[in-house]
């Protein structure tokens, strides 16, 4: 029997992102560390999700990998082609192959343009194709997400939430990309929308074999669609690995406290629940050692002073010291 050969569509190593920011007049000015050391792979045709409290780095992360920021170091391939040092015709290339959908489609539609002209706009850039197969197109793209014809014709504002995410994830994938960056895209829908949206997402994975990054706070959200997951605090991973494991039996302390806080999977009730204390650090200030360490019930003099970094403990990896002790 033989097999389809796995394909790599994205690869970042030690991704790192670091801003500078103003403290006020005659102050210098101070560094925030928004991401520092991702790194992972991820083939077509899976998913990796990318979970964590606002603030922990994801969207900068979205950015860093759809090209609309640059990371401060690490390297980032798309399809095998490194991003850093691509020419200007490699570049409008790369950006053709990753695309990103927003938390709020709205936002990311023109008002004043109909849906269809909208949906091509992207075959008319991007492809020698002629008005009238870009029409053939986009029409049979729509069809793909759920919209009937005559939406073709229609504004933004004619349509639900759900119907929007549906035109945004059309207009994504019209090019068949090989990556998908997808940044909270269900959290502004009603939950009953919610399922409806995901299921698309999944039936045009499917069919473009596209890989994704799916960046969401909601660990329940997730779960039905993610091949691996990324936990990150303050910008950085605490644990990732397969999506089946990490569900199963979570071995950070902050990867438990954030399923625990989950109802839709921490749903026994005689299980305690592990409550994460106190707020995200600042990341302007960020704690020394290991940044979870005020907030950590297994925190010691070690984790106040030193990084933890990430190491290969049942088959997935993780930040922190004691990880075999608190798991034993
Ligand atoms: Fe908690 Fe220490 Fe592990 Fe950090 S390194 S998660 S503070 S036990």
């Amino acid at each position: 029997m033989s097999t389809t050969p796995t394909q790599t569509v994205l690869t970042a190593r030690d991704l790192t992102r670091h801003y500078s920011v103003s403290r006020g007049l005659f102050q210098p000015s101070a560094e925030v560390r928004a991401l520092n050391g991702v790194s992972f792979e991820l083939e077509a045709g899976k998913t990796l999700a990318v979970v964590g409290e606002s603030g922990c780095g994801k969207s900068t992360l979205a950015r860093a990998l759809t090209l609309i920021e640059e990371p401060s170091s690490g390297s980032l391939k798309i399809a095998g082609q490194e991003v850093a040092g691509a020419s200007k015709a490699q570049r409008k290339s790369l950006r053709r192959d990753v695309q990103m959908i927003f938390q709020n489609p709205y936002a990311s539609l023109n008002p004043r343009q109909k849906i269809g002209d909208q949906l091509a706009e992207p075959l008319l850039i991007n492809t020698q194709l002629s008005r009238s197969e870009r029409r053939e197109k986009v029409q049979a793209m729509m069809q793909q997400v759920g919209l009937r014809p005559e939406h073709y014709q229609r504004y933004p504002h004619m349509f639900s939430g759900g119907q929007r995410q549906r035109i945004a994830l059309a207009r994504a994938m019209i090019l068949q990309p090989k990556v998908l960056v997808a940044d909270e895209p269900t959290s502004a829908l009603d939950v009953s929308i919610q399922a409806q949206v995901l299921n698309l997402f999944m039936d045009l994975q499917e069919e473009f074999n596209t890989g994704y990054v799916f960046i969401s706070h909601n660990l329940s959200v997730v779960r039905h669609v993610a091949d691996d997951v990324l936990v990150m605090y303050l910008g950085r991973p605490a644990e990732m690995g397969p999506s089946e494991l990490i569900y199963q039996r979570p071995l950070h302390p902050y990867t438990k406290a954030l399923l625990s806080a989950t109802p839709a999977i921490h749903a026994d009730p005689n299980k305690p629940k592990i409550k994460i204390v106190g707020e995200l650090p600042n990341p302007l200030n960020p704690p020394s050692g290991c940044a979870f360490h005020k907030r950590c019930p297994h925190a010691t003099e070690l984790c106040e002073q030193t990084l933890p970094e990430l190491r290969l403990i049942d088959s997935r990896q993780v930040a922190c010291h004691h990880v075999e002790v608190i798991n034993s």
